[in-house]
């Protein structure tokens, strides 16, 4: 049973591996695919159809622009022809009365008016992304200035071809342009980012940099997306259905809480779970306007998706902000060559701690070593010897501590530890253990290595700097007094 079950699932995925690879490897079979998809996606948007002509919410415009993105002017003919066949849909939709060839002259019109905006706008974005090599928060501020823009200009040419192959009046562009314009921008913000990372796959060998934080993490989700993403459904369907019992335009407005699951989404998913979540949330808001004959309010419904959508898109780079954020405080909060705490990292901890002991009435001891006659292990074994020394010094030292003791490196051979939760009597012993591992230490050439310990408790009145330098002296006496010993103060 379970190898039949097995056996299905193998040849399940090789004929998924060989639909890919033959769409991967046939020219013929991708353009069928594109002008197929064109088509289909152009349905979709004549859903939510404001009047003729204008869509509030037209996914096209989002292929259009992504398949020029990725593939260039090859796709031109396909978005042509595309564009030829719904325009004689239309017509006959519509019963424009044109001659078959006026109806193919107005459907080539339309699409070098749809072709050229997008066609312009996507190499435009691919030569800032490519060969300015923009940091992705530009990338995605440049992407959403260039789909306003281009929309804006594709609206203004689409409705004067219309006007100029008498398919639509002069005086009706007034009451269509500004639904036309966000819903072509609408299928761009929103679609454009899932076309560009389903693309990527049909065409593996383009390589992208705007793609790169797309791609590769197709896969992974954090476990609670699903939850994430049903209470984003659950939002939509509340907030439409509210509408939809109320009929007043005040309660269409719930729908801009859809923002705050899409950026608890945008904020804690990666790039592809993020795009993927808003072409989900924006196809069921068009597909409940229809089934609950909201048209009324669709307006409010799509701007709500522009701006839902421009800022998730702004979010995409905060992981990649959050990461380098990380990196860039790792490498400030850590001694480079010791791992220890950097001299920052170690003042800014040890005040907070000392101020929690205080608060708290607890114990607090500062043990501060330096080793013994360092100069003299660099002098005569060479600087990377004594680099060495201090790596391995680090390494041992860490061992003999709790996790909640922190050492840092407060300057050339010299260490602080602070100790939490710790009388002086008990940070003796730790001194002392440190005292013996250390002695027993060698370097390669059986040269003895040892440290001197300085140990001060805390006092109520103490501030990090009283703190150090009782520390600091104790360890000054330790020198005086012969070295490889612990003072106390
Ligand atoms: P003492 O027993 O009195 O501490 O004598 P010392 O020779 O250790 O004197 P001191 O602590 O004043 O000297 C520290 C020396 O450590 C001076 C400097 O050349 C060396 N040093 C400081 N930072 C580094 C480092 O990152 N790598 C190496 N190899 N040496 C360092
Ligand atoms: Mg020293």
């Amino acid at each position: 049973m379970q190898t039949g079950n097995l056996s299905s699932q193998v040849d399940e995925l090789s004929i998924k591996q060989k639909g890919l690879h033959f769409l991967q490897n046939s020219a013929g079979a991708r353009a069928a695919l594109l002008l197929f998809s064109w088509i289909l996606v152009w349905f979709s948007g004549a859903l939510v159809e404001f009047s003729h002509h204008a869509s509030v919410w037209f996914p096209p415009a989002g292929l259009t622009f992504a398949v020029f993105f990725v593939v260039g002017a090859r796709a031109i003919p396909i978005v042509m022809l595309a564009a030829i066949l719904v325009t004689l849909f239309t017509n006959k939709d519509y019963q424009i009365e044109l001659q078959s060839v006026e109806a193919i002259e107005g459907g080539v019109l339309f699409g070098v008016a749809h072709i050229l905006p997008y066609y312009a706008a996507s190499q435009l974005l691919r030569w800032l992304t490519q060969t300015k090599q923009l940091t992705l928060p530009l990338s995605i501020i440049s992407f959403l200035l260039i789909a306003a823009v281009a929309s804006l200009i594709a609206t203004f040419l689409v409705l004067n071809s219309l006007v100029f192959s008498d398919m639509m009046q002069l005086q009706e562009i007034m009451s269509t342009w500004l639904p036309f314009w966000i819903g072509d921008m609408a299928g761009i913000v929103v679609l454009s980012p899932l076309f560009f990372s389903i693309m990527h796959v049909i065409y593996p060998k383009k390589f992208f940099m705007l793609l790169e934080h797309i791609e590769g993490q197709l896969s992974t989700s954090t476990p609670q997306y699903k939850y994430k993403l049903l209470v984003s459904i659950a939002l939509i369907v509340i907030a439409m259905l509210l509408a939809k019992f109320t009929q007043s335009m005040d309660s269409s407005f719930a729908i801009f809480f859809l923002v705050i699951p899409h950026m608890w989404i945008a904020c804690t998913e990666n790039a592809f779970f993020n795009i993927l979540s808003l072409a989900v949330s924006s196809l069921l808001v068009v597909f409940l306007v229809d089934a609950l004959e909201l048209m009324e309010f669709v307006m409010v419904y799509q701007y709500a998706i522009n701006v839902v959508a421009t800022n998730a898109m702004f979010a995409i780079a905060v992981p990649a902000l959050t990461a380098h954020n990380h990196q860039l405080k790792s490498k400030v909060f850590t001694d480079n060559l010791t791992q220890t705490a950097s001299r920052e990292y170690l003042i800014q901890r040890a005040i907070s701690e000392l101020r929690h002991a205080q608060w708290e009435n607890k114990d607090l001891c500062l043990l501060v070593y330096d080793i013994d006659h360092f100069k003299k292990i660099n002098d005569s074994h060479g600087h990377n010897a004594g680099d060495k020394a201090l790596k391995i010094l680090s390494e041992s030292v860490k061992q003999l501590l709790r996790p909640n003791d922190l050492l840092g490196r407060f300057g050339g051979d010299e260490f602080i530890v602070v100790l939490p939760d710790t009388n002086q009597q008990t940070a003796m012993m730790v001194g002392n253990r440190l005292l013996a591992h250390i002695n027993g230490m060698q370097l390669n050439d059986g040269e003895p290595l040892s440290i001197s310990i300085g140990i001060t408790e805390m006092q109520a009145d103490d501030d990090f700097e009283s703190l150090f330098k009782r520390a600091d002296s104790a360890l000054y006496e330790a020198k005086r007094s012969g070295r490889n010993c612990i003072y106390q103060h």
